[in-house]
Order: structure tokens, then sequence, then C-alpha cells
């Protein structure tokens, strides 16, 4: 039955070997093979879950320690928030609040709201979402996809402010007939769902070997259900919690409850609070992270352009910590696993749009400056090729074929007196061959603008146009360089 298997650990090794640039080949054989896919399901709920583990072989160059992905963007609705939306509205039904025609409320970030609203879709329950207008617009929409009433709410306001999220849910469940409030911050359904499912796929899918597992609250829920099944399996594993810059939960942990820090506003999605969740148990945490929204996007795209795993921005902010912890414990023999907890689908407007990144300064290119982008420019020219208004435009168009370059600036000592470009020499050297003999003085156009080599790239970008093709960079009074229209574009190309 060979041909028939799918997550087969040997077929995934001979797809890594084929692959050029393969630091290590991953020993993935002592995952045992699960039967996901091999049968038929009854419907789509059965598909939530056994998300498969992945070796990061790219972004984890240089570090010997294994580091694997646990893919949660394969659940069908894309995101861990899957795995307990089922769980909530059965022990809603259990304990006879929620009755035949209810209607679900919650308040979500968006991941949990396609997680119940899935099996809502199936169990023939309405859904009502309340969210913070931080949220991408892709997750609005495909909550109203699933037919869910999308509330927006003020993301800028305290945690008990009427207008919070959750305080509107708790609210619309109180004031609408048969409805519940999944209150997935503080319903045990929650971290029960990863201590029933996450956790034990994980000490499977590593066969007992994991020993550290990087994740990152919202509700707290994959943290403390996986945290505590790991733990109960070997005390010894690491429960290591990233947080973004802004949110509160890693200072409560480090000084355990005794600081109160204000939150601050930060970007990424889905993780982070401005207060503790009562489904966030800090006990089975051994190490927090603090982030940065940069970092996060930062690892988010790496992860997508090197690894091909297209994930959010939480799924980056892990990772970077998982790194971190990778790095330090430096061990070939111990195994971390990061957290990939949805789809980047659902940020396409956002991390994956280079316009908003730079709208919110997260382009570490962003930040590039001329000196440097000289510095990065490398080949056989000298940095700057240039004439004298003295010599003739023949000696020019010389000096430009012999370096491969198409315009001069024209220099006198340490100023730049005009400039000459092969295209238009060129027109006038067709239309009257004297002006060959003529004195580039006499035909020259007017001086490349001279900038600081400490400006940034963009700054300047705007300079360089049809009628101006370059820069001059000056370092320390002098010139140092010039940067072509070609240089700049390729510049913007890369990033
Ligand atoms: N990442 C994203 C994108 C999420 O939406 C969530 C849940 N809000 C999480 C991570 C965190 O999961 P949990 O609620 O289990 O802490």
């Amino acid at each position: 039955m060979e041909g028939d298997r799918r997550h087969s650990a040997t077929d995934a090794h001979r797809v890594t070997q084929n692959l050029r640039d393969v630091p290590t080949i991953p020993d993935i054989s002592f995952m045992t093979e699960h039967e996901r896919h091999r049968r038929p399901y009854d419907n789509v709920l059965e598909a939530i879950g056994w998300t498969p583990l992945i070796r990061l072989t790219r972004v984890t160059k240089g570090i010997v320690t294994p580091v694997y992905g646990k893919a949660e963007f394969f659940n069908p609705g894309g995101s861990v928030k899957d795995r307990i939306g089922l769980p909530i509205i059965e022990a809603a039904e259990r304990s006879g609040e929620l009755k035949p025609g209810g209607t679900i409320v919650e308040g979500t970030s968006g991941n949990t709201g396609v997680g119940l609203a899935i099996a809502a879709a199936l169990m023939g329950y309405k859904c009502i979402f309340t969210m913070p207008d931080k949220m991408s617009q892709e997750k609005v929409r495909l909550l109203k996809a699933f037919g869910a009433d999308v509330i927006i709410t003020p993301t800028a306001v305290p945690p008990d402010h009427p207008d919070n999220y959750v305080v509107m849910a708790k609210r619309i469940a109180k004031e609408t007939p048969n409805a519940i409030f999944a209150n997935q911050f503080y319903n045990e359904a929650n971290p029960d769902a990863h201590f029933a499912t996450t956790g034990p796929e994980l000490w499977e899918q590593t066969s007992g070997k994991i020993t550290h597992f990087v994740g990152a609250a919202g509700t707290g829920g994959t943290l403390t259900g996986t945290g505590r099944y790991l733990k109960s399996k070997n005390p010894k594993v690491q429960i290591v919690g990233g947080d973004p810059q802004g949110s509160i939960l890693a200072e409560h942990w480090r000084s355990q409850g005794a600081n109160t820090v204000e939150g601050a506003p930060y970007k990424v999605e889905g993780i982070g609070q401005d207060k503790v969740p009562g489904t966030l148990d800090m006990s089975v945490i051994d190490e927090y992270q603090t982030v940065s929204d940069r970092d996060a996007f930062a690892m988010a795209r790496r992860l997508t352009r090197e690894e091909g795993l297209f994930v959010g921005g939480s799924a980056g902010l892990i990772t970077h910590a998982a790194l971190n912890v990778a790095r330090r414990v430096n061990d070939p023999s111990a195994l971390v696993v990061t957290f990939l907890c949805d789809t980047g689908e659902r940020y396409l407007s956002k991390l994956y749009n280079d316009e908003w990144m730079r709208e919110n300064q997260m382009l570490d290119s962003e930040k590039a400056t001329l000196g440097q982008l000289l510095d990065a420019k490398t080949g056989e020219t000298p940095l700057v090729v240039s004439t004298s208004a003295a010599a003739t435009v023949r000696q020019a168009l010389r000096l430009m074929s012999l370096h491969d370059v198409s315009q001069l600036p024209v220099m006198d000592g340490t100023n730049c007196v005009g400039s000459v470009s092969e295209g238009v020499l060129t027109s006038k050297g067709l239309e009257d061959s004297k002006v060959l003999d003529k004195s580039v003085g006499d035909v020259m156009d007017a001086p490349f603008p001279v900038v600081d080599d400490g400006q940034l790239v963009d700054s300047v970008v705007k300079l360089v146009n049809k009628n101006n093709p370059a820069v001059l960079v000056r370092h320390a009074g002098t010139v140092a360089g010039i940067l072509t229209r070609s240089d700049l574009l390729h510049f913007l190309m890369a990033r």
C-alpha cells in the first residue's frame, strides 16, 4: 500500500533530498505515520486537527537544534482555532445552555469566529461576532462568508469599556433570546481541546522527543492545554511563550503579577492582551519572550519565502522566539516545536502588502541608507567614473563604453559641474559628427544632485527620473559614489 500513503515520512524525505541547498536532511523517520485522510469523513469537522509537523530547514541556517513547525493552517478553517469551535458548542449543549436554533455570540480576533462558524453551520446555529477594528478586512469578509453577523468595535478602548469587543459580545448574548456567549477567554473547553488534541498529536508526532514547545497566548488556550499535556507526559518539556511588544502578558509572568503595566498598541493579530485571560495558566510557562511587530512580520515573510509556509504574523512572532530558544539550547538532540497558528491569506492586505508594511515602518529595507546601498554595490566599475568639462565628447563616450555606464558626472575637482549621458551624446553625434570633437563643457546637462550617504534610500528615490538619471553620494564632504536609476530600481525590486 506504499502508493496510498499521504503524509509518508519516506516521501517527505525523498522530496527534501531533491531540494537544492538543504543544509541537513531532516531525519524524520522517528515520526509515526498516522491515519489521517485514509478514509472518507462524515463531515468537515472530522478533518480538524492532526496537522502536519514540518521541519524548518532554511530560516534555521546555522542553528544545530532541530526546529519543527506545527502547521495549524492545514485546519479546514485555516487556523488553530478550529480546534475549539466544536468543543465549546458541545459543552454549551451538554449544560443545556444552548438549544436547537440558538445563537452563538463571541468576541473574536477572527479565527475563533471561523472555528465556531464552521461547527455552527453544520449544527444549525446562528453566529454573531464582535471584532476589534484592527483586525484585517479579510477576516471580516471571511466571517460574513460563513453567514455570521459581524460587529466591528474600537480597538483602543480599555478592557472594561462597554465598547470593548468582549464586553459588547457578552451584552449582545444577554440581550439576544436563546443565545450563548462562547467566552473563549474563560471557557475551560478551550484549553481542554488542546489538552485532548494538540498535546497528544505533538507527543506522538515527535515520539515523545519534544523538549521545547513555543506558542503565544491570545486566550492562552493553546499554551495552557498543550503545555499541561506535554508536562503530564514529561515534566521537563519547556513551555515558552512569545508575546508582542505592547501586550502585558510577558511582564505579568515575569513579575508574577506584581507589576501592573499598561498595554500599548501593536499590529500582530490574535495574540497578546491588555488583561490576563482566565484560560491562560501562567504556571505552565517556563519562559516568556517579548517580540516586536517588525521581527514578527519579518519572520512570517521569511517562513513564506524561504520555507514555503504561508503563515500569519503570530506564527512569525512565535518562530522568532523559537529560533532564539534553538540557538541558545544549541543541542542537536533537543527538539523545538514552533506553532504556525494561521494562514497568511488572512493578511494579504497587511503584512504581505509592501505598501502597508512601508506605511507602518515595518520593512527593514525602509531604513537602508544610500551609504549601505553603495556598500552593497559590487562589480568591476569604480564607484564613480567621471569626466572633466575639458574632455571631448568622443573621450566621454569611450569612457562610458569602457566602464559600461550610461552617464557620467562632469567634475571640477570635488564639485559636480554638469553631467552627460550616453543617450543624449549619441543622438547629438549622429545628427552632427562634429559634436564628437566638441568639449564636454559645451554640451553637458545640469549636474547630478549630491546627497549625503546617511540619507535614507527612500527619501531620494523621487530625485531620480528621466531627466536626472543619477545622484552622487557624498561621504565626509567628498563624492564617494554614484547611484543610478537602475541601482535604485534593483534595490526596490529586491525588497
Ligand atoms: N494566533 C492567532 C492568529 C490567533 O487568532 C490566536 C487566537 N486568537 C492565537 C494565535 C492564540 O491562540 P490561543 O487563543 O489558543 O492562545
